[in-house]
């Protein structure tokens, strides 16, 4: 099989961008066939039930979470790139989390938003900025989104330094060493998006992202890698904006699809993984 990917995009900002993003990324992915996960802030489902009602029965996109308030599940303790700062004005960058009470608060908070809006939880979780080894290092915090229903995170997304890019050679895996054999972890690999690809790479001349993906995916392919693929719906509340955001989308999305990969959604990447647990088991 040349490789699965994992698209899922951060829907957050709880305002007209992400409903110009709801309306016109539920088109396009059904347009191209292509199914993806969109983490939703519950501020975002709030404000927009409608157009996320519409885009979830579009029949590609899986709505899952990403916390009520963008509250971070752990602090990000960063360190900044040799040769220039991607955050801050020093060598290290601090971003802090939520207490275990704020975080236990805002996950209750969003899933009854999900169960208010959708009908049900979600099953899924993507945690802000995302952290170096996810949860792994906090069964605190484990126990906490497995008490919220979550089953599957998307909570390891930065590599040693609490830098970008995280190398495809981590790969998804369950939380078994922590007691938690069914929740998954999905991870984010590579840089967070196009803007964290600039800021970390500051890329000259004719380097571009989509060439950067398109050796990501040929590597996904020849070794049959999962690749979690993560991106925003930044400036895209009118579809002037929106089509420039979402030209790698289609680039990358075409290559693949050429490539032979296989698309899934977080929910579907978990009914499989559980499946093949369960087999082995
Ligand atoms: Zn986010």
């Amino acid at each position: 099989m040349p490789g699965t990917l994992l698209f899922g995009i951060d829907v957050e900002t709880a305002d007209e961008n992400a409903k110009g993003f709801a309306q016109f990324g539920a088109e396009l992915f059904h347009e191209l066939q292509a199914p993806v996960t969109w983490y939703l802030t519950g501020q975002t489902l709030e404000r927009y039930p409608e157009a996320f009602h519409v885009a979830a029965a579009s029949g590609m996109v899986d709505l899952q979470a990403h916390t009520y308030a963008h509250l971070l599940l752990k602090s990000v303790l960063m360190r900044n790139p040799a040769t220039h700062h991607v955050h801050g004005d020093t060598d290290w960058y601090f971003q802090p989390g939520g207490t275990l009470a704020a975080v236990d608060r805002d996950l209750g908070q969003c899933q009854q938003v999900f169960r208010a809006m959708l009908g049900h939880g979600a099953l899924a979780l993507c945690g802000p900025w995302g952290h170096y080894r996810g949860l792994g290092d906090r069964p605190d915090l484990l126990e906490v989104v497995y008490k919220h229903g979550f089953r599957c995170l998307r909570s390891f997304a930065r590599n040693e330094w609490d830098a970008q890019p995280v190398p495809l050679e981590w790969q998804p895996y369950c939380y078994e060493l922590q007691g938690y054999p069914d929740l998954l972890e999905v991870m984010t690999h590579g840089y967070q998006d196009d803007f964290y690809w600039e800021a970390f790479t500051r890329p000259r001349g004719g380097e571009r992202y989509i060439n950067h993906l398109r050796s990501v995916a040929e590597r996904v392919a020849a070794d049959d890698l999962t690749w979690s693929l993560c991106s925003h719906d930044h400036n895209c509340a009118t579809l002037e904006g929106f089509e420039v955001k979402v030209q790698w989308y289609r680039e990358i999305l075409a290559y693949a699809r050429d490539l032979g990969m296989r698309f899934v959604t977080a929910s579907t990447y978990y009914q499989d993984r559980l499946l093949v647990g369960a087999a082995q088991r």
